[in-house]
């Protein structure tokens, strides 16, 4: 009898130490860098599925309150956007890579210099690797130095720019128009001389070249 009690004040005392822990770790979500906070927030969800069998209504406030209200505001734009082609995540993981979908779903960067098509100068198109949907062309594409493929245009309407809040700063998020995929980021006034003085920042992955006129 006394035994029992025991485990249970053990259990209640340990989910409240979870509970504060990842409370904690909820609260300190903005000021971490976006690759960390989806870690966190990964080993979150992936605690929180045994604990929420568990049925312990507490548990399940204490870690969904907190990530709810923080994990909303990253992927808002992207899953909010009405776009033409729907898929769920789950979809979007079966047809790309892991990295891939790392970076265009969520919201991901690749490492500079580490795509072909940042010094690719041969001319072609430029599509969205996810939808397919035409984004660029190689007559806007230019070499910014940055180690990522760069361009001063799009194929008119073919991409969407969101306000993007992470890592400290505020950024021109681009994506995709169709399918709202993750791009890069779009910069502006930096004299690179091109007509519009803009550089849409590009991940590489995000892309497929097609040698199209
Ligand atoms: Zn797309």
């Amino acid at each position: 009898m006394l035994n029992n009690h025991l485990r249970s004040l053990a259990t209640t005392i340990n989910q409240h130490r979870l509970v504060v822990l990842f409370i904690t770790i909820a609260l300190l979500m903005p000021f971490l860098p976006a690759s960390i906070s989806r870690t966190a927030l990964h080993s979150a969800k992936n605690t929180l599925r045994p604990l929420a069998a568990a049925r312990s209504p507490t548990v399940v406030l204490g870690f969904g309150l907190p990530f709810g209200l923080f994990a909303s505001t990253s992927k808002q734009s992207q899953n909010e956007m009405s776009t033409n082609v729907k898929k769920s995540e789950s979809e979007w993981q079966a047809v790309l890579s892991p990295e891939q979908f790392r970076v265009i779903r969520q919201k991901g960067t690749e490492r500079p210099g580490s795509h072909p098509y940042d010094k690719k100068s041969d001319e072609g198109v430029y599509h969205c690797a996810a939808c397919d949907a035409p984004l660029y062309t190689s007559k806007t594409k230019f070499n910014s130095g940055c180690g990522w493929p760069a361009f001063y245009d799009t194929v008119p309407g073919a991409v969407v720019r969101h306000e993007d809040r992470s890592m400290f700063t505020t950024r021109t998020e681009i994506v995709c128009a169709n399918c709202g995929g993750h791009l890069g980021h779009v910069f502006k006034g930096e004299g690179f001389g091109n007509p519009i003085d803009e550089r849409h920042c590009v991940n590489g992955i995000s892309l497929t070249f097609k040698d199209e006129k």
